[in-house]
């Protein structure tokens, strides 16, 4: 009988599912110096983590070189600033869409009535302050190219990069070369993914090990209700993108789900929208058929500033925390809630963790103790890979959208069941 091979995303699935199951039960085993020194602490953590650094090493030549090729191959510069607005308008309002969402999730459910606030562990605060509008402005710009890619500033690389690429197109035949090796460069290191992409199982299967056999779930019981509500603001916001991909997309949402598996599955192993970007890119334009105009364009921006699962559980979080402090919120309070939201879900790092530090500024927006932070800080972990997972999802929504909204999808690859990222 011949031997069926597993595919890369059925290899992810399973590392993903027997990664949860392994987790849970080390949780559940005893205390032991094999379990925690060297199995959690020492070879999961190793090898996770040295896939994470393998994804990190990805990001910067990828988004560059991607993103350059692509500007290059715009029509004129008038497209560049059409797939851009519609981009913008398309991240803001689904934005604004996902914080209301939650909101209505979170007033029916009421997540912050009846908390045993006991039981509730309460975790450590960082808080963050607001940087001023004008300088997330100014700081488009890199006053230094090399230390925006050094650093890894993603809005001061894509800003960079479009320059790169316009002024190539512009000097078209005098620097041949530079073109040449710039398209080089890009088929080079998404041939690099791919090999990245050969011990995805691995990673994932460390990562998740690793996060399930240390996750408090003691912390989860009293926090249910909290949880439940980001996760069914969640799922309704999957409903959304469903119904976006039909009218906006035209195209079928369940090809969509089952192609960007492998991504989502980095995202969720991660809680890093950063991370699942290489490999994003290379699905889009391998998987789903976008052309590398759009997607080298839509999807790091995305990763960076779109984040809906965020701002759902932002918009919940701060409903929680508003009932159990026993404050009011007026229905003015929601409409700040929904605006500061908006921005604080723009200025989340994709990092682990980054959205709950942004919290903040919803809070002190309608001025909700921050200190209300450190009763969901124990779980966020849970939400954190959930919301990262839908936040990438967002992006690949919006990309899709702009894509065919400009004749750049190509339906026969999307629609094909053998095209998907090995
Ligand atoms: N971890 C999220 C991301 O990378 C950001 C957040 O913490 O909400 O997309």
């Amino acid at each position: 009988m011949k031997k069926r091979k597993l595919g890369l995303t059925s290899k992810i699935l399973l590392a993903l599912v027997i990664g949860i199951v392994i987790g849970i039960i080390l949780y559940s085993l005893p205390d032991a110096k094999w379990k925690d020194d060297f199995l959690v602490g020492g070879v999961l953590y190793v090898l996770g983590t040295m896939f994470i650094n393998a994804l990190k090493m990805l990001l910067v030549p990828v988004v560059f070189f991607s993103l350059a090729v692509g500007v290059s191959s715009l029509s004129d510069i008038k497209q560049l600033g059409r797939i851009g607005s519609k981009t913008l308008i398309y991240y803001l309002s689904t934005t604004a869409i996902a914080i209301s969402l939650a909101l209505l999730v979170g007033l029916t459910l009421n997540p912050g009535k009846n908390v045993d606030l006991g039981a509730v562990q309460e975790g450590e605060v960082s808080v963050n302050e607001a940087a001023p509008f004008s300088d997330i402005l100014i700081n488009i710009i890199p006053s230094n190219p090399i230390e925006a890619l050094a650093s890894g500033n993603m809005l001061q690389i894509i800003f960079f990069a479009i320059m790169f690429g316009v002024t190539m197109t512009l000097l078209q035949e005098k620097v041949p070369t530079i073109k040449k090796l710039t398209l080089e460069l890009n088929d080079l290191f998404l041939k690099m993914v791919g090999i990245i992409m050969l011990v995805a199982p691995i990673g994932v299967f460390a990562l998740i090990t690793r996060t399930f056999a240390m996750l408090g779930y003691d912390a989860i019981w009293p926090l249910l209700k909290y949880l439940g509500s980001v996760l069914i603001g969640l799922f309704f916001m999957l409903i959304v993108y469903v119904i976006l991909l039909r009218i906006f997309g035209k195209v079928n949402p369940f090809v969509f789900f089952k192609k960007i598996v492998p991504p989502m599955s980095i995202g969720f192993s991660t809680a890093s929208s950063a991370a699942a970007l290489p490999i994003f890119l290379r699905t889009a334009e391998e998987s789903l058929g976008v052309d590398k105009k759009v997607s080298s364009f839509t999807l790091p921006l995305g990763s960076t500033i779109n984040m809906d699962g965020t701002a759902i559980m932002q918009g919940v979080a701060t409903i929680f925390i508003a009932q159990v402090y026993g404050s009011h919120l007026t229905p003015s309070d929601y409409i700040i809630v929904i605006l500061t939201a908006t921005l604080a879900s723009i200025g989340t790092a994709s990092m682990p963790g980054a959205g709950i530090i942004m919290l903040s500024l919803v809070l002190t927006s309608v001025n909700l103790p921050v200190e209300g932070i450190a009763l969901i800080i124990g779980i966020d972990r849970i939400v954190d890979m959930f919301r990262t997972s839908v936040n990438l999802c967002g992006d690949a929504v919006g990309t899709i959208i702009v894509a065919n909204s400009e004749g750049a999808l190509d339906e026969a690859v999307y629609n094909d069941p053998t095209k998907v990222i090995r």
